[in-house]
């Protein structure tokens, strides 16, 4: 069995020491992580502290990046490389967020450079595919999501894939309050996993965690997280409450 994994990806909203005291606030909290796997994603000003307050917690917290140079080292003014993340501790990237498609315009191409890049250093990869709204709509959102997914992953073989988590988000849940009904995630999720069955086999796929995003709150988790391919959740807004985070984690209590 997958073991649920949930996820906070806190954007552009802490500084250093907001983000440190969301993170300890989950300290002294009960969570059994013999059955639920946790990350947070901060800002790249914060992953050092953070990743250092969870070991001094000694609680096994995954710290993700939220964005990735897909360039190794160099003349590339502003940007992270997959180096300086694994330099800060954090052992995961968030790569093709929607925001990061939409907003600033990453293409499939490069989104693939920045997964390859990861995977090659072992930083373990968030893949984000997602529909938006007119894609649904006139009924190809399939057909776009698992373009993206083979995108995504082209050229990465067996061995890397198993480093990477996929999240389906559609966009037109993404922060706005709307979200997928358990049976629409369902679907897209069982569509990613038969794709993923066929670039690398049905016993790969079975072991790879898809999460579910797009508004996902305490009081809609239980019901995403009864379907068979959903298996944790890639949360913005409710990850930056730390009840509601705690809640998240806990969906099955
Ligand atoms: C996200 O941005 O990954 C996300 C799912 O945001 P929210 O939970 O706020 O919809």
């Amino acid at each position: 069995m997958r073991k649920p994994l949930i996820f906070g990806n806190w954007k552009m909203n802490l500084d250093m020491k907001q983000s440190d005291d969301l993170v300890r606030s989950l300290l002294g909290v009960k969570i059994d992580y013999r059955v639920v796997d946790v990350g947070v994603a901060p800002d790249f000003c914060s992953l050092a502290s953070v990743v250092k307050t969870i070991k001094d917690m000694g609680v096994p917290i995954s710290v993700a990046a939220q964005n990735m140079s897909a360039e190794e080292k160099g003349a590339y003014t502003g940007e992270v490389s997959a180096d300086m993340i694994l330099s800060t501790g954090a052992d995961t990237v968030i790569l093709g967020h929607s925001e990061r498609r939409n907003l600033y315009g990453e293409t499939d191409e490069v989104i693939n450079l920045k997964v390859r890049q990861a995977l090659r250093l072992k930083l373990n990869v968030i893949l984000c595919v997602g529909e938006l709204l007119e894609e649904r709509e006139a009924n190809v959102a399939v057909e776009k999501v698992l373009y993206q997914l083979s995108m995504g992953l082209n050229g990465v073989d067996t061995d890397g894939v198993q480093d990477v988590t996929l999240a389906y988000e559609p966009v037109w849940a993404i922060g706005t309050g709307k979200t997928a009904t358990p049976a629409d995630a369902q679907e897209m999720h069982a569509a990613i996993r038969g794709q993923l069955s066929k670039l690398y086999g049905p016993v790969i796929a079975r072991k790879l965690r898809i999460l579910y995003g797009g508004s996902v709150k305490p009081d809609n988790i239980g019901a995403l997280m009864l379907r068979e391919d959903v298996d944790g959740a890639l949360v913005g807004g409710a990850s930056l409450n730390a009840g509601d985070f705690v809640k998240l984690i806990n969906f099955n209590n």
